[in-house]
């Protein structure tokens, strides 16, 4: 396609020079036809049209869905402090945000934060996660202070959290927002990707097929292949709450998670 496509529109570019005034309107309309009506290229419009997709190409395995267990077991290493705050405080500009909040958060405990609009809820978990720097005080993680790092590396060392306003990919699917939140289990480099070794493939497949548990987990399987903004709102949060599993978190935070859910039983 790279030689012929070219080829082609070269002898067509050649022909349009007997029309000099009309070049730039019909090279331009040609652009403005494959942004609208062929994003993908044509390649992948053949592709999505004759494959029905690539996205329903998942092809997954159920017997590796099977063997994945979607959430371990959160009560290991019950008792250990997993994060220790002390005296954070959050200055925004004249405000206090935060004023000496002190914070304990043994592993396997459910804690709740508790406070009206505007208390400092949402502050916490910014500052919790590196989205925030604290004016002061420290944030402990499992002994190692998270006061500066980068948001990405407060993750890696395995806080995850949900958004009050959602955060998703809209234009991507389910399945690929958690697979997003996998990202952390592939370690085949670009080289093996683009020559898609088995060592990829293997990879790709486990990931799919975890990605599709914790789908399962919080009642989402049947929308894996559903862009996730066409999701209704409290879907959404589901999705973003795996998307946060699938880091495999020894700390989750949830901000305001049950914002926009109706009780089970109220449709
Ligand atoms: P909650 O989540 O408990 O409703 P927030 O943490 O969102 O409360 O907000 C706490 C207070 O901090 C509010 O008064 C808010 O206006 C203020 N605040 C939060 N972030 C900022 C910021 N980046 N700049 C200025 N003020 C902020
Ligand atoms: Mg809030």
């Amino acid at each position: 396609v790279p030689v012929v496509g070219p080829t082609l529109l070269a002898v067509f570019s050649y022909w349009l020079g007997a029309v000099p005034d009309w070049r730039l309107t019909i090279f331009g309309a040609m652009i403005l036809f494959v942004v609208y009506y062929l994003p993908d290229g044509i390649v992948g419009f053949v592709r999505n049209l004759f494959f029905s997709t690539r996205r329903a190409a998942l092809s997954v395995k159920k017997d590796l869905v099977k063997e994945q267990e979607a959430v371990p077991d959160a009560a290991r290493g019950h008792g250990e402090t997993l994060l220790a705050a002390k005296q954070v405080l959050m200055q925004c500009g004249g405000l206090k945000a935060l004023n000496q909040v002190d914070l304990t958060v043994k592993r396997g405990t459910i804690h709740g934060l508790i406070g009206p609009n505007g208390s400092g809820k949402s502050t916490m978990m910014n500052v919790l996660t590196g989205i925030y720097v604290p004016t002061a005080g420290a944030v402990e993680f499992s002994g190692k202070s998270l006061v500066g790092l980068a948001p990405a590396d407060i993750a890696a060392t395995g806080i995850a959290r949900t958004f009050q306003n959602v955060q998703l990919f809209g234009e991507m699917t389910a399945l690929e927002n958690v697979l997003v939140g996998l990202h952390h289990t592939f370690t085949t480099g670009l080289a093996g990707i683009a020559l898609r070794t088995p060592k990829w493939k293997g990879e790709e497949q486990g990931a799919r097929a975890r990605a599709l548990a914790l789908l399962e987990f919080v009642g989402l399987e049947g929308m894996a292949n559903e862009e996730a903004r066409n999701l209704p709102y409290g879907k959404q949060r589901l999705l973003e709450i795996a998307r946060a599993l699938a880091l495999d978190p020894q700390l989750l935070l949830l901000d305001e998670p049950a914002a926009g859910l109706a009780a089970a039983g109220n449709g």
